[in-house]
């Protein structure tokens, strides 16, 4: 109840699409005429800890630091990119600002849309230098003008050393002003002298039906009509299954259908979802993912390379590889259990090859681990070299990994050993993933999105 009331006070909040007037002199006549720009990401962006869906651990925390009118000095928000780490930061800061600790939507803080005062936020990827750190930790010592000032630390496993160390002491003494947010999507690279200083907010995919039932809601604020030929709960289900947890990837899905509906290109189902997605790069970038982790597990380092050369976008191939892989250790131990389209395709590509070589693929923890090592390792190599570096680099990578496991086993079988299982850790339930039918029945039970409806983890 008190979550419908809420969304109802963000439906008077929220604009509507704002209109653009386009520039008079540039048309001859004196014709002039407005284009609807959309984005639902920005649009919808929570402004309200209710509308921040499927965290419950650490919306219930925050909730606990209003109540009690105690708040952290230095708060460190972890998960995966496109979690909401900034979001969260940010509501953080509407609620301690806010005249009556509510983020009531009234007061004088609560009328900002966008840029917050007395917010600083620095992403340690672009200034990582021990400067930047100085001048944020200067502006720290300034008075705010509502009750805290935030400073905000984005990807700070990025930081220098030096940089790093200048943080150190004001966060140890932070001045009693200003309250810390360090965001990072690696937190296992943050120092334990840091993590000790920090209250940890730890961010999760978001469960599809959890997505689909905000898309759900959203559509309804935006007024979207449907007709009967529409599938309008499908459709918002299969964005939900293909926006990997993120429900701002989610929201640009759906403003992709909504734009291709408007234009007669689209209806308003799961096929023209389906349909927008194949057209789109990641795509192409997932397809390719799942193409090279069946080679990799089949050890063809021919197929790997193929692949390889066939990517685009390493940045997006990484990604999605890097995803799946989480997504696949989860699965298999039983951490959720519903399979997103990447899953799908995987079970079906590794089916196909079995079949074609007439023998069973067994997938081993330690290969998983060791690719995503390699992954890990190479995404942060091409944040700072040349595409085509970063290719070379993921080939070397792979292939010197591939050659190491072949020689292991010949030595193996040489020294008259079999080669070592490797812990095997093959689903049991997947045999009927690979035709999609358990899948299809997860999917059925959850098409219609429910207030009561927990997350899958
Ligand atoms: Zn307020």
């Amino acid at each position: 109840m008190a979550q419908r009331q809420r969304t109802a006070r963000t439906r008077t909040g929220t604009k509507k699409p704002s209109r653009t007037r386009t520039s008079k002199k540039s048309t001859e006549s004196n014709e002039s005429f407005d284009i609807v720009t959309r984005n639902l990401a920005a649009q919808y962006r929570p402004k309200v800890l209710e509308d921040y869906v499927g965290q419950e651990a650490s919306v219930k925390k925050i909730k606990g630091w209003i109540k009690s009118k105690t708040f952290p000095q230095t708060i460190l928000i972890h998960g995966e990119t496109g979690a909401g780490k900034t979001t969260l930061a940010m509501l953080i800061a509407r609620y301690v600002n806010c005249e009556t600790l509510s983020a009531c939507g009234k007061c004088s803080y609560c009328s900002y849309e966008k840029e917050l005062p007395d917010v600083t936020y620095v992403n340690a990827g672009e200034q990582s230098g021990v400067d930047d750190m100085r001048n944020l930790v200067a502006t720290s010592n300034t008075s705010p003008r509502y009750r805290r000032r935030f400073n905000i630390v984005d990807e700070v496993h990025l930081l220098s050393g030096k940089a790093l160390e200048a943080l150190l002491i004001p966060l140890e003494q932070p001045s009693p002003k200003t309250i810390w947010i360090l965001c990072t999507t690696e937190v296992d690279k943050i120092k334990k002298t840091m993590f000790n200083r920090c209250q940890d907010l730890a961010l999760r995919p978001v469960a599809p039906e959890l997505i689909a039932e905000r898309l759900h809601d959203i559509v309804e604020l935006e007024g979207i009509e449907t007709s009967k030929e529409d599938n309008l709960e499908d459709a918002l289900m299969t964005i939900a299954e293909y926006s990997q947890g993120q429900v701002r990837l989610a929201l640009s899905q759906l403003d992709g259908l909504l734009s291709a509906v408007a234009s007669g290109d689209a209806a308003l189902d799961d096929k023209s979802v389906v349909q927008l997605y194949e057209q789109s790069s990641g795509a192409d970038s997932e397809k390719l993912a799942v193409s090279f982790f069946v080679y990799t597990v089949s050890q063809d380092l021919f197929g790997m390379m193929n692949i390889l050369s066939r990517v685009e976008n390493t940045h997006e191939f990484i990604n999605k590889l890097a995803w799946f892989l989480k997504w696949y250790t989860d699965y298999v131990v039983k951490l959720v259990n519903y399979v997103p389209p990447i899953g799908k395709s995987y079970f079906t590509a590794k089916k196909n090859l079995e079949t074609k070589h007439k023998e069973k693929i067994n997938v081993s923890l330690p290969l998983i681990v060791k690719v995503a090592d390699i992954l890990d390792k190479a995404h942060h190599t091409i944040l700072t070299v040349p595409a085509i570096n970063a290719a070379n680099h993921l080939r070397v990578r792979f292939s010197s990994m591939v050659v190491e496991d072949v020689i292991f086993a010949r030595l193996s079988a040489d020294a008259g050993n079999k080669p070592r299982e490797l812990g095997i850790i093959e689903h049991e339930d997947e045999e009927d993933s690979e035709d999609g039918s358990r899948n299809n029945k997860l999917r059925s039970k959850s098409r219609k999105p429910s207030k009561s409806r927990r997350a899958s983890r």
